[in-house]
């Protein structure tokens, strides 16, 4: 459909897209936090990330995705120890693309889309510029020209779209999770200290 969003990663096994992406269902952001930067430069993937360390990255209801292709290819991993934010990190063990994040159980029904994997001109056109910057303070060089994301809009928005996911059992059609237990279809797995320290001294700048 002309409103669908899609995506592959870079060797092309695993292929699919965000059913009706629009600026109405999904929150375009650009997020600087260290997780991010730590996962795309483990995997050997920080050109995805923009000049000052960002990742373009969408929200979305987690029954928009459709995976066509390269479900087998999945795997996940968590950057951050975080036992109250246990987020999963998807992405194609073939290629080391990174594509997805995700809370570990279905449940939570968090699902933010890596945009750099997806078209410019269709992005653009389907979810709008992004609304903005997230994490700043982490970022690398000057980001005095881009304006602050409204965090608690964007939460809002979030809340609002797990809510509806649990009432309405929208969460079971996520295809990373089985649909009766909950648990995501592949083991995560935990990215150690050393590997952690080895991927954040790669970040030039940071701030803690
Ligand atoms: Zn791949
Ligand atoms: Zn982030």
């Amino acid at each position: 459909m002309a409103d669908d969003l899609a995506f592959q990663c870079q060797c092309s096994a695993v292929q699919g897209k965000l059913r009706n992406a629009s600026r109405g269902a999904n929150t375009r952001f650009t997020c600087y936090c260290d997780d991010c930067q730590v996962f795309a430069h483990h995997l050997g993937h920080a050109a995805l990330l923009d000049p000052n360390g960002g990742t373009d990255a969408c929200h979305a209801s987690t029954s928009q995705l459709e995976i066509h292709q390269g479900t087998d290819h999945l795997a996940t991993l968590k950057v951050a120890n975080r036992p109250l934010r246990p987020v999963l990190r998807w992405y194609c063990r073939t290629c080391s693309t990174p594509l997805f994040n995700t809370y570990d159980n279905a449940k939570l029904a968090l699902f933010g889309l890596i945009l750099a994997n997806t078209a410019p001109q269709q992005r653009d056109s389907l979810l709008g510029p992004s609304r903005g910057v997230i994490w700043r303070q982490i970022a690398t060089g000057d980001l005095s020209a881009r304006k602050d994301a409204n965090i608690a809009a964007i939460l809002i928005r979030l809340v609002g779209r797990q809510i509806s996911a649990r009432f309405s059992g929208d969460w079971r059609g996520c295809p990373l999770f089985d649909q009766v237990s909950g648990a995501s279809i592949v083991v995560p797995l935990q990215l150690s200290t050393d590997e952690r320290t080895a991927s954040q001294a790669a970040i030039t700048s940071r701030a803690f």
